[in-house]
C-alpha cells in the first residue's frame, strides 16, 4: 500500500506530486492512459506561467513538471482511474488495466472536460470537422473555412493558432461582448482573417461523412441563417471531471468538488482535490500549480496525524 495516490498529471496533480515525493512519501501518479499531462498538452505557447520569460510550448512545461516529479521519487502510471472506493480508512483506486492501488490519502487533480454544445450531430462528425483542440486538428484545415465557438480566451487563442492554416476563420460568439482578456482579444481582433459573428448560437450541424455548414440563430432576434464551413472548433469553456467521485464527495452548485474554505480538504478524510476540479473560477496553469502545492501539504499533515498501526501498513509494502 502506498502512503499517497495522485490522480490527474495536469498542473496541480503534477505540482502536488513534487511537493508530495520531496515530503519523501513516494507518491504514484495516474496520469491518463491518452497522454499525461492534462490541456496544456494541448496547447501551443504558454506567456504566463512565471519563470519563462520567452514563453514556454504547453507540453513542454509539463514535461518538465513530470521530470521534476519523478526526480523525486513520483511514480507515473500511465493509465486511468476507472474506480474509487474513497470512504474508508484505506482507498482503493482502480485502473483500467484492471489492476488496483491502495493508498491511505489520495488527491484527485483530474482537471475539467471540453464542454459540448448540445446539439444533434456533435458526437457523429467529431473527428470529421467538428473539433475541440486546434493544436490537434489545425494542419487538417490548411486554406479551408472553419469556424471557432466561443469568447473566452481559449477561443481567442485557437481563433489566432487556426489562421497559420485555414484561410478565413470565423469566431462565432453568443454575445457582442467578449470575455477573453484584452491582449488575447486584441490579438484576434487584428488578425485579418479572423472574423467575428456576434450575437449568434450554432443551433445544428450540417454534413453527413464531414462536417460541410452550421445554422446559426441570432441571439437577439431568433432569426436563423447557414454558414458554410469546413471545420468547426469548439471553444465554450470546460466542466469539473468529477463522474468518478459522484455518490462520494460532496459537490459545489457549480458542479465542483467542495473542499472545506481554502484547504483542499474534501467531504471525506484522507481525499483532497485540487486544480480545475475545485476551481470554476480562476482555472490557470498557475492557480492549479497552487493548488496543488494546497494538497500536498495538506495531505502530508493528515497522514502525520494518522495512527502508527496504519501508516506503518502503507511503509510495509
Ligand atoms: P471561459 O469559460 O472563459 O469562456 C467560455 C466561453 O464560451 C464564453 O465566452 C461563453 O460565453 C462561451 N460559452 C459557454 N457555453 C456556451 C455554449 N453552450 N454555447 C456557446 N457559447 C458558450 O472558457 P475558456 O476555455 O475560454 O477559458 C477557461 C480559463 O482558461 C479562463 O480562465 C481563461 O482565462 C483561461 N485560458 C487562458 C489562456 C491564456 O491566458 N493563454 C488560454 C486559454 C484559456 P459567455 O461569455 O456568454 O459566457
Amino acid at each position: 500500500m502506498r502512503q499517497v495516490i495522485i490522480i490527474g498529471s495536469g498542473p496541480a496533480g503534477y505540482t502536488a506530486a513534487i511537493y508530495v515525493a520531496r515530503a519523501n512519501l513516494a507518491p504514484l501518479v495516474i496520469a491518463s492512459s491518452v497522454e499525461a499531462g492534462g490541456e496544456l498538452m494541448n496547447t501551443t505557447e504558454v506567456e504566463n506561467f512565471p519563470g519563462f520569460p520567452e514563453g514556454i510550448m504547453g507540453p513542454d512545461l509539463m514535461q518538465h513538471m513530470q521530470a521534476q516529479a519523478e526526480r523525486f521519487g513520483a511514480e507515473v502510471v500511465l493509465d486511468d482511474a476507472t474506480e474509487l472506493d474513497l470512504t474508508g480508512d484505506i482507498k482503493r483506486v482502480t485502473l483500467g488495466s484492471g489492476e488496483t492501488h491502495e493508498a491511505l490519502a489520495v488527491i484527485f487533480a483530474t482537471g475539467s472536460a471540453y464542454r459540448k454544445l448540445g446539439i444533434e450531430h456533435e458526437d457523429r462528425l467529431s473527428g470529421h470537422g467538428v473539433s475541440w483542440c486546434a493544436t490537434c486538428d489545425g494542419f487538417f484545415f490548411r486554406q479551408k473555412t472553419i469556424a471557432v465557438v466561443g469568447g473566452g480566451d481559449s477561443a481567442m487563442e485557437e481563433a489566432t493558432f487556426l489562421t497559420r492554416f485555414a484561410d478565413k476563420v470565423y469566431v462565432i460568439h453568443r454575445k457582442d461582448t467578449l470575455r477573453a482578456s484584452k491582449i488575447m482579444q486584441d490579438r484576434a481582433a487584428n488578425d485579418p482573417k479572423i472574423e467575428f459573428v456576434w450575437n449568434a448560437a450554432v443551433t445544428a450541424l450540417h454534413g453527413e461523412a464531414a462536417l460541410t455548414g452550421v445554422t446559426l440563430t441570432d441571439t437577439v432576434d431568433g432569426s436563423t441563417r447557414e454558414l458554410a464551413l469546413d471545420g468547426l472548433f469548439i471553444a465554450i469553456g470546460n466542466d469539473p471531471r468529477t463522474h468518478l467521485v459522484h455518490g462520494q464527495l460532496d459537490l459545489t452548485t457549480e458542479g465542483t468538488i467542495a473542499v472545506d474554505g481554502r484547504s483542499s480538504r474534501t467531504s471525506l478524510p484522507g481525499v483532497f482535490a485540487a486544480g480545475d476540479v475545485i476551481d470554476p473560477t480562476y482555472r490557470q496553469a498557475i492557480t492549479a500549480a497552487g493548488s496543488g502545492t494546497v494538497a500536498a501539504l495538506d495531505t502530508e499533515h493528515f497522514l502525520a496525524a494518522l495512527p502508527a498501526e496504519l501508516l506503518a501498513q502503507a511503509s510495509s509494502s
